[in-house]
């Protein structure tokens, strides 16, 4: 096969920075008082050491967000767009560095880094860049919210970085960012790169730490809207923090989200389809085709195509071009992976896993099909976040329906079928944000992107994700009535 990524440039990086980042803040490298070590899931070895922000952290970066507000605000469209272009070409230039140093961080392949992740940020901030200079024409009326904390989770850590970053700064609002504790090393590269090119101090601040820290921010007086992703307790827990505090809030949360094959499918695109729900990112995606739901004619024939195609998936290193799968984050997320599989037996469903190897330190789990399972069934209920794929069958349109509706969740679906009118029909009595027909897992910068139900609410992307940065000018609130 190809050679593997090389990684010295981006081991180098880290070295020549002693193996020590601290928090980037008003422009200037601010080290922690403390530190926490972040491991590389593929190895588990030590990566870097990160510093652990405290409130006094979170004070200095919501202060320095604050002060830049005017100045930022005071820029005319076109100026903002030009350093949001700036931002997608410093991606681009670097995009090699940035793939790598996220697949040792996250342990996610490499060729999802350099073909999907990366590519899709450059993306968003190019996108917003356009948005910037139509803020007056297509949002009159309208002002930027001012300073905007944002935490964010460890499975996609820069592409959810762009995710919220490139509409806040678009629409006007200055930015104090933390990244998960797992993740947070693109992130740092990316303010590095902000420096670099020199957008005006205290625009972009990045606060790392862990859940302590983002609670910092959440209920920091001085910042105006919080934009949280991540899983639904946290979610429930900031929108208790926020009420009544008058600050904006999006949340985008966990997801449970229907696969559903109807027996007129081309079964051989259906498989291809599966293998990007839920093998993808390890299946740690919170929009995954995590349960497939099979119309019963063709439930033997899909298992027995599905299991062939699981026998030729490979587990391995991710800076390996040729790996289909790389590491799961984290132990404790390993530990729960397999903790839900076995509760899954325990519960009466079956378990199947072709065989299969991985390097012997890191955090791996093979690609995992669960076939009879009832529907109250834990498995089939909560949000497994792990290469995990719970299946069950249904007779009719209106039992696919009513399958694919029994969570709490309502993020995304998949509908597989030949016959477009069917699958038109199903799509829009899907209790969730996105519905894909005949694929999956597709994103897009100006597609609004966000979920109902316990999978939060907000969107992000395009026009729909740009109202979540904007609220009315205190001019149109005061404007009068029309008289009638
Ligand atoms: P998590 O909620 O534990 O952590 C997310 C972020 O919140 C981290 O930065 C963490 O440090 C921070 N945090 C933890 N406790 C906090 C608190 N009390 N106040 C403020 N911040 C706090 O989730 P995770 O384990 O990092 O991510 C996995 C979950 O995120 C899954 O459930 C997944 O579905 C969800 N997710 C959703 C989306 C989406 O777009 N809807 C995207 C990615 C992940």
């Amino acid at each position: 096969g190809p050679a593997p990524e090389g990684d010295a440039p981006v081991r180098d990086w880290i070295a020549q920075h002693g193996g020590t980042f601290g928090h980037y803040i008003n422009g200037e490298w601010v080290a922690g008082t403390t530190t926490f070590e972040v491991l590389e899931p593929a190895t588990g070895k030590s990566l870097a050491n990160v510093a652990q922000g405290t409130t006094a952290d979170v004070d200095a970066a919501v202060a320095a967000a604050r002060a830049a507000l005017p100045a930022w605000q005071a820029l005319d469209d076109h100026a903002r767009a030009r350093w949001l272009y700036a931002i997608a070409r410093g991606v681009q230039k670097h995009a090699r560095a940035f793939a790598v140093l996220e697949t040792l961080d996250n342990g996610k392949p490499v060729r999802e880094t350099r073909d999907i992740d990366v590519p899709l940020v450059a993306r968003h901030f190019s996108h917003h860049a356009g948005w910037a200079q139509l803020l007056d024409s297509e949002f009159p009326g309208y002002h930027a919210y001012g300073v905007v904390g944002q935490v964010i989770p460890w499975n996609f850590p820069l592409l959810m970085l762009a995710w919220k970053v490139a509409p806040a700064l678009a629409a006007g609002n200055t930015v104090v960012l933390k990244p998960a504790e797992y993740t947070p090393l693109t992130a740092i590269r990316f303010a590095e790169l902000l420096h670099e090119i020199g957008l005006p101090k205290g625009v972009f601040n990045l606060v790392t730490g862990d859940g302590s820290t983002g609670a910092a921010i959440v209920n920091h007086p001085g910042v105006d809207k919080i934009a949280f992703t991540g899983s639904t307790e946290v979610g429930r827990a900031i929108r208790v923090a926020t009420a009544g505090s008058g600050k904006g809030l999006s949340l985008e949360l966990g997801g449970k989200s229907p696969f559903i094959v109807f027996e007129d499918a081309d079964l051989d695109s259906v498989v291809e389809g599966v293998v990007d729900a839920i093998w993808f990112n390890q299946g740690q995606v919170c929009c995954a085709g995590s349960r497939l739901l099979v119309q019963e004619g063709v439930a033997d024939a899909l298992f027995s195509k599905l299991r062939d195609r699981m026998e030729r998936l490979r587990v391995g290193s991710p800076l390996d071009k040729a790996i289909d799968m790389g590491a799961i984050v984290a132990p404790v997320q390993l530990d729960r992976i397999r903790a839900l599989c076995q509760q899954g037996i325990e519960e009466g469903a079956t378990c199947w896993q072709p065989s299969w190897s991985a390097p012997q330190d890191g955090w791996f789990h093979p690609p995992t099909l669960f076939t009879n399972v009832a529907p109250s069934a834990t498995i089939a209920q909560v949000e497994i976040f792990g290469p995990v794929l719970v299946s069950m069958t249904f007779r009719t349109p209106e039992e696919a329906v009513a399958l694919a509706n029994n969570t709490p969740f309502g993020l995304a679906a998949s509908v597989w079928s030949e016959n477009i009118n069917l699958a038109l029909d199903i799509a829009p009595k899907l209790k969730c944000g996105v519905v894909w027909i005949n694929s999956t897992n597709l994103f897009d910068a100006a597609a609004g992107f966000g979920g109902y139900r316990e999978s939060g609410f907000g969107r992000e992307g395009g026009r729909e994700g740009l109202w979540e940065y904007l609220k009315p000018s205190r001019a149109h609130e005061a404007a009068p009535l029309p008289a009638i």
